[in-house]
């Protein structure tokens, strides 16, 4: 092993050039801020990704930590329930439509997409309809990395290679109506194409060997890019009309991060089933859950013999410490009263940063919330790099000074600070983004 090496394998890291490039060895962290070995002082600007929206070391989250595991540590829902899951579920509720009443905990993002899969087929095949075995996601879309949700995010630009080992049979991935591509189409026009084509490959296909859809109110992975509301209304038009599931992906975009409690909730949208995780518990305890409709928990009713059961589970699902996690981050939420601050702070963020869209290799600024991506022109390189795209340059030198972005791909910088930052520390991430792109133009 050379100097600075570890034996540790990063996520989506092509190790070689990461060792080259000096990796950050994070050591401690408090508030908004992490620190490396050297104590070298690093702003969160992603909220570690997406998950610690409090930031590090909140006093009341390891509170309800150190409690919950002093009183009751770890239990398996295998064969007992414990008290501390359904008590946050029933809290969690209150900020639920009536008719998603029932909660599947996992211990991740990609497990919940994972379990909800399953929970759909079998679903189809308890109802008596076993021939809807075909899942639809959407283009641009990141779902997770286990195999099945992998499946469905294979058109992303992160999972290069993937639709090599697409089942085509299974999977379909369609177009989305992305108005930032080079078009001279309108948004409705687009949004009209897009539902069209999505309607008449299901007729082609036969409604009646489709499963679910599943999509993301706005799209992480895709440059924080939010569906236009014509679309996801249109889309769930189409579950209804054609007896498909409609799965809702809110692990990046729960938990107040695009400006609300759930992305969906500002549109009229009624998902038969939602995915969380991440900023579930301020990413302290991995987990993760799916919540479905009352109606599909009921399929699964039956007695002993009937093998109607879900034949799914993880060891720590509905993990007590996690739970209590979960429940103490609900509380913060409600103390700081967060989805009140989030869209006034969200939106001087992107305003700040709007000078940005002076330099000709800027796209766009997308996304809501506290949830933004800097989106450059695609293929442009910075005179400093034929190698590296504008945002892993960019990276690099906002991480000398001091700041944690996370670049999604070669033209994507995803920057989502924590919702309880301060303005001034609002203001000295855009001074520091926009001095480090003068640098680089
Ligand atoms: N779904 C979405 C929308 C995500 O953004 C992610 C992770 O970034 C996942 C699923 C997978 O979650 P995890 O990484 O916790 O498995």
């Amino acid at each position: 092993m050379n100097k600075g090496e570890q034996d540790v394998w990063h996520c989506f890291s092509q190790m070689r050039e990461f060792y080259r490039n000096t990796p950050i060895i994070l050591n401690r962290a408090e508030g908004h801020y992490f620190y490396d070995v050297k104590n070298k002082k690093y702003y969160d600007g992603v909220s570690t990704l997406l998950n610690a929206s409090f930031g590090h070391n909140r006093s009341e989250l390891m509170e309800a930590i150190y409690t919950q595991a002093r009183k009751l540590d770890v239990t398996s829902l295998f064969n007992a329930g414990n008290d501390i899951s359904q008590q946050y579920f029933d809290r969690l509720k209150l900020y639920l439509p009536p008719n998603l009443n029932k909660v599947f905990y996992t211990n991740s993002g990609s497990e919940a997409v994972e379990t909800a899969y399953k929970i759909c087929r079998q679903y189809h095949w308890l109802v008596g309809d076993e021939k809807r075995t075909k899942f639809i996601s959407m283009k641009g879309a990141y779902h997770g990395s286990n195999l099945l949700a992998n499946y469905i995010t294979a058109a992303s630009s992160i999972n290069r290679g993937m639709e090599k080992i697409i089942d085509q049979e299974l999977f379909f991935v369609v177009d989305i109506p992305d108005s930032y591509d080079e078009t001279d189409a309108t948004e409705n026009e687009l949004v009209v194409d897009r539902l069209h084509s999505l309607e008449s490959m299901i007729i082609d296909q036969g409604p009646e060997t489709f499963s679910s859809i599943i999509l993301e109110v706005v799209q992480l992975s895709n440059g924080a890019y939010p569906l236009p509301k014509l679309f996801l209304e249109g889309v769930q038009n189409l579950c209804r009309k054609y007896g498909l599931l409609f799965i809702i992906d809110e692990i990046a975009t729960g938990f107040g991060r695009t400006g609300s409690m759930f992305a969906f909730g500002t549109y009229d949208l009624k998902p038969d089933i939602i995915t969380l995780g991440k900023a579930i518990n301020n990413g302290l305890i991995p987990m993760g859950a799916v919540v479905v409709s009352e109606h599909i928990f009921n399929a699964f009713l039956g007695e002993k013999d009937e093998d109607k059961e879900l034949l799914h589970g993880y060891t720590t699902s509905g993990h007590p410490i996690a739970c209590a996690a979960a429940l103490a981050t609900l509380d913060l939420m409600e103390n700081t009263s967060i989805l009140e601050c989030v869209n006034e702070l969200g939106s001087n963020l992107k305003t700040s940063l709007m000078p940005l869209l002076n330099y000709e290799f800027v796209k766009c600024i997308s996304g809501n919330g506290m949830m933004l991506a800097l989106r450059f022109k695609p293929g442009y390189r910075v005179a400093m790099s034929e190698k590296w795209g504008i945002s892993h340059i960019l990276d690099s030198k906002l991480k000398q000074r001091g700041f944690l972005f996370y670049p999604d791909d070669e033209d994507t910088l995803i920057i989502a600070p924590p919702l309880t930052s301060s303005r001034e520390e609002i203001v000295s991430l855009v001074d520091t983004v926009l001095s480090t792109i003068e640098i680089l133009s």
